[in-house]
């Protein structure tokens, strides 16, 4: 039996929430679907942490740069309902025209160096649909406390901002990346993967986890520039390699700080993949 309720339209679920505001704190997981355990840690975060919790399921166009990817994007509703199991969890699953009813909606925040670089860079207007989504939806829900996976680093950075700049009173929640056993960072992309390019994606924390290990020795950028060399050779096709500085995402050069990041897009099988790992 699932405990889930089902929305489409903003405002019944939103009836609903009012109601029970009255019960206390209201959670929310903004999410694309296909959902894996990495989705999952999140919602049993907010369950833990909130009396409603409301994850929402809805593959923003405007986001995506790039048709093919948008396209190719997982959309399995039928198995994520099943997947969220027992859990007591409100499901927003909305249409385009819910989430848009002005098709042309966009939110424009000037958010400086931390959505320049990076996706920022490589994937242009990126950050802005991120934003642009993440408000409307915000505005509907109206949560008290929201989660985000590290897995998105760069995203967790944006939405702090965008909450700052914003005025919300919203508290954002990072929650860790979780892992295969192979290492590789749970994604909604990695079953558009071949079992060989898994294997071959597996590489990724493996090389991200033995440069780490090697911090005392060498500068960010001489890291950086050694990983570059590394994952070319074992046949990556790389996007960026990025050794940064946790708050202002600034490229670090001569000297480590404490929380420097290592960020990683590169493109398997034809599919593209982020990760990223702190320096200890
Ligand atoms: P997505 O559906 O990819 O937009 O992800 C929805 C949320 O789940 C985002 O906050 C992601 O950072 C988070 N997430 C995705 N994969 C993982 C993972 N492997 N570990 C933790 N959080 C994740």
């Amino acid at each position: 039996m699932s405990s889930t309720r089902r929305f489409t339209h903003v405002s019944p679920l939103q009836e609903y929430l009012l109601e029970r505001r009255d019960e206390g704190l209201i959670g929310f997981v903004p999410t694309m679907g296909a959902l894996h355990e990495g989705h999952l840690s999140l919602v049993d975060k907010a369950l833990e942490e909130c009396d409603t919790v409301v994850i929402s399921i809805f593959v923003n166009p405007k986001q995506f740069n790039n048709a093919q990817d948008l396209e190719k994007y997982p959309r399995t509703i039928e198995k994520d309902i099943k997947l969220l199991g027992d859990r007591e969890v409100v499901v927003f699953h909305p249409e385009f025209s819910d989430v848009y009813p002005d098709k042309a909606f966009e939110v424009k925040l000037d958010l400086g160096n931390i959505a320049d670089v990076m996706e920022g860079k490589f994937r242009p207007g990126h950050f802005d649909g991120v934003v642009t989504v993440v408000s409307r939806l915000f505005d509907i829900v109206n949560p008290d406390k929201a989660y985000f996976g590290e897995k998105d680093y760069q995203q967790l950075a944006v939405i702090h901002r965008m909450v700052e700049v914003q005025e919300r009173l919203v508290e954002v929640v990072p929650c860790p990346i979780l892992r295969e056993e192979s290492g590789l960072a749970m994604s909604s992309r990695n079953m558009l993967l071949s079992n060989e390019d898994k294997t071959k994606a597996s590489g990724i924390y493996r090389l991200l986890n033995e440069a780490i290990q090697r911090i005392d020795e060498r500068s960010p950028k001489l890291l950086a520039e050694e990983l570059r060399v590394e994952f070319t050779s074992e046949g990556f096709d790389l996007e960026y390699i990025d050794i940064t500085h946790p708050l202002t995402l600034e490229t670090l050069q001569n000297e480590w700080v404490d929380g420097a990041r290592i960020f990683i897009a590169c493109y398997i099988g034809g599919v593209r993949l982020i990760d990223n790992i702190a320096v200890k």
